[in-house]
C-alpha cells in the first residue's frame, strides 16, 4: 500500500486549471473529478490519501470530501499565498496543519504577513498538538528563525523539498520528514534517506516521468516510488514499507 501524503483532488477549480494547462492530455476533462481520482489511486494501491488546505475555504472543501471517504485525511491550511487576506478558524478534525510556511518566489513584499501567518498557524497546530505541513520557498533562513520561537514544534514534514542540502540538512535535524513528489524525477534536489521521506503527488501539479505534461494524480505516486528504489539500489516494496509507515506514523493515519 502507498499514500498520496500531499494532493489536492478536493479542489476542482485547480484540477480545471491544471488539465486546461495540460501539454499531453492522454484523459478527458470528466476524468478528473474527486471520484474518479480516488478510483484510479486506488486501483494502483494508493489507499490513502491527504487533501490538502491552502485557505480556510479550501480546507473545508477538503474536510467534506475525506468525511465522505474512509481512506481520505485532511489537513486544515491557509498557504503563504494568502497572507494578504485570510481567514482563519479550525472547525473539524484534520490530521494536520498545513500547507503554511513562506514563499518569496514572486519577491518579499509582503514578508511581515507573512510571519504573521505562520506564527498563528505554528500557535494553531501546537495548541491542537498536530503535525505541520510546511511549503518553505526561497525563505529557508526567515522561516528557522521562526521557528525558534515554536520549540514545541517537532513533528512536520517538509513538502516539496527544492532547496540546498544545507538546508535540507537543517530540516533533518529539527527531526522533520521530507516530501518528496515528481520534482525528484525531473529535476536535480537532493534528497534525504528514506527512513525520511514521505511521498507526494502535490497532484495536479509536478506530474513524474514518465507522465511529465499531463495533469498529475495521486495513482502516480507508483512511479515516484519506482525511481527512489532505482535512486537507493533498493526494492520497490522497501520503499513503499518504509514511506508508507513513516506516513502513518507523523500523521496517526
Ligand atoms: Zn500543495
Amino acid at each position: 500500500m502507498l499514500i498520496d501524503s500531499h494532493c489536492h483532488i478536493h479542489d476542482q477549480d485547480t484540477y480545471e486549471f491544471a488539465f486546461s494547462r495540460a501539454q499531453r492530455k492522454t484523459l478527458s476533462a470528466e476524468d478528473y473529478t474527486p471520484e474518479k481520482l480516488l478510483a484510479r489511486a486506488e486501483e494502483n494501491d494508493v489507499k490513502k490519501l491527504i487533501c490538502i488546505g491552502t485557505s480556510h475555504e479550501d480546507s473545508i472543501k477538503a474536510r467534506d470530501f475525506a468525511e465522505g471517504h474512509e481512506n481520505v485525511f485532511w489537513s486544515y491550511g491557509v498557504h503563504p499565498d494568502e497572507a494578504e487576506k485570510y481567514q482563519v478558524g479550525l472547525e473539524g478534525a484534520p490530521v494536520a496543519i498545513g500547507e503554511i510556511g513562506l514563499d518569496y518566489r514572486n519577491g518579499i513584499g509582503n514578508r511581515e504577513n507573512q510571519f504573521k501567518l505562520l506564527e498563528q498557524m505554528l500557535q494553531l497546530a501546537q495548541d491542537n498538538d498536530l503535525p505541520c505541513i510546511f511549503h518553505i520557498r526561497d525563505a529557508f533562513d526567515d522561516f528557522f528563525a521562526v521557528l525558534r520561537n515554536f520549540p514545541e514544534i517537532k513533528r512536520a514534514v517538509v513538502h516539496s523539498f527544492s532547496d540546498s542540502p544545507e538546508n535540507l540538512q537543517k530540516s533533518l535535524n529539527e527531526g522533520f520528514y521530507i516530501g518528496v513528489n515528481g520534482l525528484a524525477t525531473f529535476a536535480d534536489i537532493p534528497l534525504p534517506p528514506l527512513d525520511r521521506i514521505l511521498l507526494e503527488t502535490d497532484s495536479p501539479f509536478l506530474a513524474p516521468v514518465p507522465h511529465r505534461g499531463e495533469v498529475d494524480e495521486p495513482a502516480f505516486v507508483k512511479n515516484i516510488a519506482n525511481f527512489l528504489a532505482i535512486h537507493y539500489q533498493t526494492t520497490f516494496e522497501e520503499v513503499e514499507k518504509i514511506t508508507t509507515e513513516n506516513t502513518e506514523r507523523l500523521f496517526k493515519i
